[in-house]
């Protein structure tokens, strides 16, 4: 095994939440397919929706181009129906998650880097960049977030054209939604306080590793996932999950077409040792309106006073 080659910052996540916002936060999440809310940051929704705030999740793609990676569910039906039931199993998923509401942006699925889906007119990768951000501008008007979480500047790790988009598209969505020249159809103008990155620490990984070592259990983490490119050096903020940390494998288990039950990447570890190993989940934050401390340990941090502001 390759060392991480970063010391990722030492957050205290046990420190007492120290925003002062007075009334419900309203937190928006922008995925690329069916499935990605549950491998992302779905154990923090829950964790704030539980706190009684509203979360919306929007996906830009209705997951045409993906395949049936469950061998069980491996159908002649199944396949001839596979757009509905995916959005079955997203629904089932959200709904174990806890969001308010989703969202459906609108655009087709553009597959694999080099696939055919790319060259698919409708396809996310295709679609007018200006017009892409003015559809996330409609929906953060509509909604009004105080957070935004999106993908990274660097996905050198996973990169898919879809999940390139949602970061291309989000950044000037944060500036023009409160913009009154942006898009003045869309709705009135509101400014989104915080813009935070989701990300797959190399401390998570390193840190399940060693449970899986630990256990006497085989480590899907083999050499790559430690040479791969890591964004530990830059994490701000470190929410403690850990109560929250089964969601995530109800949200997975969620998308039957996608996840195989017997997959020992997603479920080799179990939920409670996974918890224990690294009970956090992981953000940048990118873009902010208002004073943070240099580590955050809640993304609500720093808004203050009504949710309506
Ligand atoms: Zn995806």
């Amino acid at each position: 095994m390759v060392e991480p080659r970063v010391d990722p910052p030492v957050i205290d996540a046990r420190r007492g939440s120290s925003h002062i916002l007075t009334g419900v936060a309203r937190l928006m999440c922008i995925h690329a397919h069916p499935d990605d809310e549950a491998s992302k940051g779905a154990p923090t929704i829950a964790k704030y929706v539980s706190e009684g705030h509203e979360a919306s999740l929007i996906c830009a793609t209705g997951g045409e181009e993906g395949d049936i990676l469950n061998p069980a569910m491996d159908r002649d039906e199944i396949r001839a129906n596979l757009p509905a039931i995916r959005q079955t199993e997203l629904a089932a998923s959200v709904k174990a998650i806890g969001y308010t509401e989703h969202v459906m942006l609108g655009y087709r699925d553009s597959g694999m880097p080099d696939t055919d889906g790319n060259f698919n007119h409708q396809c996310f990768a295709q679609a007018d960049l200006d017009e892409a951000i003015g559809r996330f501008v409609a929906e953060i008007r509509r909604f009004r977030p105080h957070v935004i979480i999106t993908y990274a500047d660097d996905q050198q790790g996973y990169q898919h054209p879809d999940h390139l988009r949602v970061h291309d598209i989000s950044l000037p969505a944060f500036d023009r939604s409160g913009d009154p020249g942006w898009y003045p159809e869309a709705g009135d103008p509101w400014e989104p306080k915080k813009l935070y990155y989701s990300i797959w620490s190399r401390a998570r990984i390193v840190a399940w590793d060693a449970k899986y070592t630990e256990l006497g259990l085989e480590s899907p983490y083999d050499d790559k996932w430690f040479v791969r490119p890591d964004m530990d050096s830059r994490i701000s903020t470190r929410v403690n999950i850990e109560s929250f940390f089964p969601v995530r494998t109800r949200a997975l288990l969620a998308h039957a077409t996608q996840i195989d039950p017997a997959e020992k990447f997603w479920f080799g570890l179990p939920d409670a040792d996974a918890a224990v190993a690294y009970p956090f989940e992981d953000f940048v934050l990118a873009l902010s309106r208002v004073p943070t401390g240099q580590y955050e340990t809640d993304l609500l941090e720093g808004i203050t006073g009504e949710s309506e502001q």
